[in-house]
């Protein structure tokens, strides 16, 4: 399975703005099966352990209370080589670098409030996908 899934979040900014279509959109034109998905909001200590990796970061704080502000979706995709085309699909973690046609170019707002969330590499898509799913509700 490594190197077929990644996970991705549709953040509270874009649910918010009324993205969530077009943004799903995107992720069907790239190719990527959508696995498993739902529909949640993370309480503020589910949104801490999710970016732990962050914990000294900076903006740790404005983090968590961000992705704590309101609904996301949260998914599960498919496709070869999954985490770096996601990366590509959805650009530059500051909107304002990301190129021309990426989802965060066309809906993210700032760099901390930039529209979706891809993971960095095969682990961490394993464990961000277990992090919310339960093995038998990812539909291979
Ligand atoms: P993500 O992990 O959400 O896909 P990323 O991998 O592009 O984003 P990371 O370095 O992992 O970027 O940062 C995680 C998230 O923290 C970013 O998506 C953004 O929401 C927030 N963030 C990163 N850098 C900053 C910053 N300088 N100021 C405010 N928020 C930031
Ligand atoms: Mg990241």
């Amino acid at each position: 399975m490594a190197g077929n899934i990644t996970f991705t979040m549709i953040k509270p900014d874009a649910v918010k703005n009324g993205h969530i279509g077009a943004i799903l959109n995107k992720m069907n034109e790239g190719g990527f099966k959508i696995v498993a998905m739902k529909y949640t909001r993370l309480s503020k200590e589910k949104a801490g352990e999710f970016y732990e990796v962050h914990k000294e970061r900076p903006f740790y704080g404005e983090l968590v209370d961000f992705m704590s502000s309101g609904p996301i979706v949260a998914a599960v995709l498919q496709k070869d080589n999954a985490v770096e085309d996601f990366r590509t699909l959805i650009g530059a973690t500051n909107p304002a670098e990301a190129a021309e046609g990426t989802i965060r170019a066309l809906y993210a707002t700032s760099i901390g409030e930039n529209a979706v969330h891809g993971a960095d590499s095969d682990e961490n898509a394993l464990r961000e996908a277990n992090f919310h799913f339960s093995g038998t509700d990812m539909y291979m």
